[in-house]
């Protein structure tokens, strides 16, 4: 039975299972995913806060929007009806007895009283009547510092247009009072038709400033030319829209339109449909072009508290958006704790598992090995039954031919028999009766004598036996004995064997080498007590012990060796408990190392 391998990578698969489970999300995955969620809270919170300003901004601006259209609205009605109102008064006055009497050469004065009366009672700033070169030869202010009366007022183009027939409307400061108003004006015509001066109002709309001012409100009325007549701002009055052309400034500057007031431009600038900057702030814009004369009327308002709402709306928002993602990252949290304890639990079952499995590998693969160890051994076991039982044939049937033919050469040598072959036929019989001690230790069975032997004295008393060998091929002795005794539980003249047998094989392997120096050596460590036998022989090549330790294994010639020195030596080993192991020296030649057990003895 041979137990492969496939389970030792089968381990190692459910091994690497056991590590890809083991921390499933590891801590730099953790990390970045952690960092990737604030970045992702982060932005989202950022379009969230964005959307939901804008959105509530555009929200709100429209309703401040709306607010600021209906106001805008109702000042333009104002404005209309302040004008509106008065537009009739010259043309009826014109028609007035007294007047045409007063404009055909009749006395001013009696038409100075009752041109104030009507000024009065219609709260109009002044009436006055221009004869055809535009003197004032009446005027409800007559008398007064400020009167009209004797003023020349043809420059103004409110007579100039009634000169002509037709009504002249003008804005404008007075030039005899400095105060600004507004002016309607018609010709007053004799009884034959004929145009023989001009009536003129003169109306004060400094009324819809103050009822700007007094709400709070930004507004401004500008004229044709963009210039501010009337603003709830003082310092935007007399100031232009946009710059004025040359032709628009002398023609101002003719019709003395605002006295010696220089106009500048006003600090502003519209900024989309419906924001201007104007002053450094910005501000919600709108502007009606809906009024006579080309005016124009534009209202500001501040959006302030669009904003401030906006803020709240985005406050409001990012508190439910921020909540919500909390509360999803919360779950997740849990959800991935969950999934991280459920998959450690399923690593610990996995690794048990492996661990299990481990074992189990091991304990079969030991099984493997004492199997295949028990196999080598029958085998060895049955290899050496067969040649126990041929040794013992050979060495039975041989032993009586051969001492049969020493007992012949003795008798030989005794009769002076068998000149100069007898101790060449003595010395075949040594071989011979050598061949056969060899043999018997196969044969050989039944306990042995075990004593205490000290290595030292077993090496000594081999050394001794090599003692001709080693002299006569002038080999160099190296022997390394420790002071202690080495001792161990064994069979004295086994143990002897093995040396013999190594240090002749190691003398044998010498032979055409040079240097020649056999290294023996004793020693014991922890656990065991051991020799070695090296040499700088021709070394082991490239077989191992477990070959060359084989029975009749062997390189030398036919007649020099059986190759049964080392099977007896491995034998001899084997039953002592101990193991040979044999390597080829880095300097040249090899060693053959002996190991036992160290055994407890008292
Ligand atoms: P034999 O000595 O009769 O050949 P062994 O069993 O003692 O039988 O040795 C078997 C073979 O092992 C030898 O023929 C030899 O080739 C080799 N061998 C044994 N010892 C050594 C050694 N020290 N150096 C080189 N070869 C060796």
């Amino acid at each position: 039975m041979n137990w492969q391998g496939p389970r030792i990578s089968g381990g190692f698969v459910v091994f690497g299972v056991a590590q890809a489970v083991a921390n499933p999300v590891p801590p730099v995955v953790q990390c970045a995913m952690r960092g990737s969620f604030l970045t992702v809270f982060l932005v989202v919170m950022l379009a969230c806060s964005g959307a939901a300003f804008w959105g509530a901004y555009g929200y709100f601006k429209g309703g401040e929007l709306q607010q600021a259209g209906a106001r805008l609205s109702l000042y333009r009605s104002t404005v209309d009806a302040e004008l509106e109102r008065f537009s009739h008064l010259p043309f009826v006055l014109a028609r007035d007895t007294f007047v045409i009497e007063t404009a055909t050469g009749g006395d001013p004065r009696r038409l100075n009283a009752r041109l104030a009366t009507f000024a009065e009672r219609a709260g109009i700033d002044a009436i006055y009547l221009m004869d055809e070169q535009g003197i004032t030869r009446s005027a409800s202010n007559a008398g007064r510092p400020d009167s009209f009366v004797g003023q020349d007022y043809s420059f103004r183009p409110y007579f100039q247009a009634a000169i002509k027939g037709q009504q002249g409307q003008f804005y404008g400061v007075g030039v005899t009072t400095g105060v600004p108003g507004y002016f309607f004006a018609n010709a007053v015509r004799d009884d034959a038709g004929a145009i023989r001066g001009v009536i003129a109002i003169k109306i004060d709309l400094s009324d819809l400033q103050r009822s700007w001012q007094e709400a709070g409100e930004r507004v401004l009325l500008a004229n044709a030319d963009g210039v501010v007549l009337l603003a709830s701002v003082q310092d935007w009055r007399y100031r232009s829209l946009s710059d004025l052309t040359v032709a628009q400034l002398s023609r101002i500057a003719e019709a003395r339109q605002f006295g010696t007031q220089a106009i500048t431009p006003l600090d502003w600038q519209p900024e989309g449909a419906d924001t201007a900057a104007i002053d450094g702030q910005t501000l919600l814009h709108l502007q009606t072009r809906d009024l006579p004369n080309q005016w124009s009327l534009h209202y500001f308002a501040s959006d302030a508290q669009a904003i401030t709402r906006a803020w709240l709306v985005t406050g409001v928002v990012l508190f439910i958006a921020g909540t919500i993602l909390i509360s999803v990252q919360f779950q997740r949290a849990r959800r991935i704790g969950a999934a991280l304890r459920r998959s450690e639990r399923e690593e610990a079952e996995l690794r048990a598992a492996n661990e299990r499995l481990a074992v189990e590998i091991e304990e079969r693969r030991s099984a493997e090995r004492r199997l295949q160890r028990t196999q080598d051994e029958l085998e060895r076991a049955g290899r050496l039954a067969v040649l126990g039982q041929l040794a013992a044939s050979v060495t039975h049937e041989l032993g009586q031919p051969i001492a049969a033919m020493r007992n012949h050469l003795a008798a030989a040598e005794l009769q002076g028999q068998g000149g100069t072959m007898l101790p060449r036929l003595q010395g075949l019989v040594d071989r011979m009766e050598g061949i056969t001690r060899q043999l018997k230790f196969f044969a050989r069975k039944g306990k042995q004598e075990f004593e205490q032997v000290d290595l030292r004295d077993a090496i000594h008393a081999v050394l001794e036996l090599m003692r001709p060998s080693v002299d006569t091929q002038e080999v160099t002795l190296d022997i390394t004995l420790p002071d202690h005794p080495v001792m161990l539980q064994s069979n004295r003249l086994r143990i002897e064997q093995v040396m013999t047998n190594l240090m002749r094989n190691a003398v044998d392997a010498m032979v055409d080498c040079d240097p020649r120096v056999l290294s023996v050596a004793v020693g014991q460590d922890n656990d065991a007590v051991w020799f070695t036998v090296g040499d700088t022989g021709h070394g082991l090549g490239d077989r191992d012990l477990r070959e060359l330790a084989e029975p009749f294994v062997t390189t030398r010639e036919s007649g020099q060796g059986m190759g049964l020195g080392l099977a007896i030596s491995s034998a001899i080993v084997d039953d002592h408990g101990g193991r040979i192991s044999a390597q080829n020296r880095d300097s040249g030649g090899a060693i053959f190392r002996v190991t036992f057990p160290k055994q407890e003895h008292a």
